[in-house]
């Protein structure tokens, strides 16, 4: 071993994965009650949470009466029933409160005529149980997210957080089950770093990045997920991905909600707005998976737009050159660079583009990461916690409603920081490590650095990205998947003869993506199993052949867990159907 991959230990009480909205949330919690650092890929301003654009859904009822209650309901119905109830309802109450203590950080929200926060609406929320509108998303312009990770780093530097930027995660550590730290990679100077912790909080961020069209940052690889199951833990619901209706053709970058919010509909090449057909009642503002698939159903039928009829345009002029630029000044800028379109007077043009992970590592509602026992019934991981994008709680179940993430961020980021603050104060002392502690990481660094160079990597990945949104896109059929399936297996073969072609230690970060490509073909194969058993239709997972939501078979989650040789098992739990507190309420009405 060179120098420079020498094994460095580090100890903390509190370690937190991720930098991320939720990554930072925890930390600040967790750091109120006990030592505390972050270990991050990149540096905490650059994850995607910057990107976020829309807003954070609270029913603070700034516009017109709100009530959790009926966020409650809009959030269960989007879930398209999967979500679990007892966490929707935790999220849904505490969220005003979120959103109040960010004002008093100095997230600075754009503000109504007489001072308070200001608030649009978004598809999928409705007040009075879905018989109104209502106004719901707290937002700083169109750069909500970007507002809210500042306030977070500054928050967490004064709270006194150590940080460890740019050190990417290989190996979470389990001794006997219970958790004790992670094993890293320095990737400025090179090198292993072992951080040994009392409690662990995984907050990566999402997988969308495994699709060629994408909104995602390139760090959203869905390193979590991969690293529970190779640790043997679950997955839980990976088949859920969530296609936003309006990516920027051809370059995939999002254009906010908000812009149908603030008044923008679609169009086909006949200049008919299809969503009026498609969800005569909620139209444009229908949830994502709905506008998704009219979209694609609009290209499908040949009525797509431009040369090749392969997209839909995005009308906003009408609204006026003013309030665009009040209140969509970065979608304006987004759309004059990636499609060279001036959006005060034209259209944008829009396909579906992988968006949101629904699925992730499975936590309770309070954030803690929970598996099947030996008996079958759910335990949890002691000092194991989940958290964000990463984490499947589930709230937002085969859909998420925008806006709901952020507030995911915040109300599991806070719950779990401090379970995580509560359990290491409660801990006397580090658990011993054994001997082996990290060697699967370490073996794996090694192979990729020190192999001869047998093929390069980028045209490895782009060929998955490509395959996964050929056969398991919006729309999926059986005989798709099982292509994909067959590809996948021989992209797993062609990684395991891979090295990398950059030798060198420092900043190599033709390393990292060959790490990264590692865990996107474990979450890949358990998207591509779990999507080919659910023979069903159910939110963002959309079967040609099973076009309908199937209760009696099918209103369960999937866990996956990865089996040596790289297979990958399914099992199922219940849906939590018990709220908290409401059962009165008029989820009572809830139509399968
Ligand atoms: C363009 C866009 C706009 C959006 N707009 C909205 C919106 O308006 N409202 C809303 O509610 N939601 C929105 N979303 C969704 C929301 O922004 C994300 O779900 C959320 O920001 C994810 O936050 P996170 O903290 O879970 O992870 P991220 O912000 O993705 O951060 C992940 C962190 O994990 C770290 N990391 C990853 N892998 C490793 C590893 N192996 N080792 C060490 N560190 C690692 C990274 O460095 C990073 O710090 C939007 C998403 C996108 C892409």
């Amino acid at each position: 071993m060179s120098a420079s991959m020498n094994l460095t230990t580090h100890r903390v009480g509190a370690l937190v994965v991720g930098a991320g909205g939720a990554g930072l949330r925890a930390a600040l919690e967790a750091g109120r009650l006990v030592d505390t650092a972050v270990i991050s890929q990149v540096f905490p301003t650059r994850s995607h949470t910057v990107s976020a654009q829309g807003g954070i859904g609270a029913s603070l009822s700034n516009v017109e009466h709100d009530d959790w209650r009926y966020h409650m309901y809009d959030t269960v119905k989007g879930s398209d029933w999967l979500g679990d109830q007892d966490a929707i309802e935790f999220m849904c109450r505490e969220a005003p409160s979120v959103v109040i203590e960010l004002e008093h950080m100095g997230l600075p929200f754009s503000r109504m005529d007489d001072g308070r926060i200001y608030q649009r609406a978004f598809g999928g929320h409705t007040s009075k149980f879905g018989k109104g509108e209502v106004h719901r998303s707290c937002a700083a312009a169109d750069r909500t997210g970007h507002a809210m990770l500042h306030t977070l780093f500054e928050e967490c530097l004064k709270q006194g957080v150590h940080f460890y930027n740019e050190f990417y995660t290989l190996e979470i550590l389990l001794q006997d089950g219970v958790a004790c730290g992670v094993l890293a990679w320095d990737m400025v100077r090179g090198g292993f770093h072992l951080f040994h912790a009392k409690a662990v909080l995984l907050a990566t961020g999402g997988y969308a990045r495994v699709f060629r069209t994408t909104s995602n940052a390139h760090i959203c690889t869905g390193d979590g997920a991969a690293l529970c199951m190779r640790a043997g833990l679950p997955s839980q619901d990976l088949e859920f991905l969530q296609f936003h209706p309006t990516g920027i053709y051809g370059a995939g970058n999002l254009i906010t909600e908000a812009v149908r919010g603030e008044g923008g509909y679609l169009l086909n090449c006949k200049d008919d707005r299809f969503m009026e057909v498609c969800a005569p009642t909620e139209k444009d503002l229908a949830c994502r998976d709905v506008v998704s698939r009219g979209i694609a159903e609009e290209v499908r039928g040949g009525r797509g737009c431009g040369p090749q009829g392969d997209y839909a345009l995005l009308k906003i002029d009408h609204i006026g050159k003013d309030k665009i630029m009040e209140r969509l000044p970065g979608i304006w800028e987004l759309a004059m660079v990636f499609a060279g379109v001036d959006c005060t007077k034209e259209p944008i043009p829009v396909v579906p583009t992988a968006h949101y992970s629904m699925g992730g590592i499975p936590t309770d509602r309070f954030a803690r990461v929970v598996t099947p026992g030996d008996d079958g019934a759910e335990t949890v991981v002691p000092g194991l916690y989940a958290a964000g994008e990463a984490a499947c709680a589930s709230v937002h179940g085969a859909n998420r409603l925008g806006t709901n993430s952020l507030l995911d961020l915040m109300v599991f980021g806070r719950e779990g920081g401090r379970q995580m603050g509560e359990y290491v104060a409660s801990q006397s002392s580090w658990l011993d490590l054994s001997e082996s502690a990290g060697s699967a990481g370490m073996a794996e660094v090694r192979r990729l650095l020190n192999g001869p160079a047998q093929r390069a990597m980028g045209p490895l990945m782009e060929q998955l990205r490509l395959d996964m949104e050929m056969h398991c896109g919006v729309f999926r059929t059986e005989s798709d998947l099982r292509e994909l399936k067959g590809k996948l297996a021989g992209h797993r073969a062609a990684f395991a003869n891979l090295s990398v072609q950059d030798k060198g230690l420092a900043y190599n970060l033709d390393l990292i993506e060959a790490l990264e490509l590692g865990h996107m073909l474990d979450v890949c194969s358990a998207i591509a199993e779990g999507a080919l058993a659910r023979r069903e239709s159910r939110g963002g997972h959309y079967r040609d052949d099973y076009p309908r939501r199937d209760d009696a078979g099918w209103h369960k989650h999937t866990l996956a867990f990865l089996e040596p040789g790289g297979g990958v098992g399914l099992d199922y739990k219940p849906v939590r159907m018990q709220p908290l507190t409401v059962d009165s309420i008029a989820l009572a009405e809830r139509k399968y």
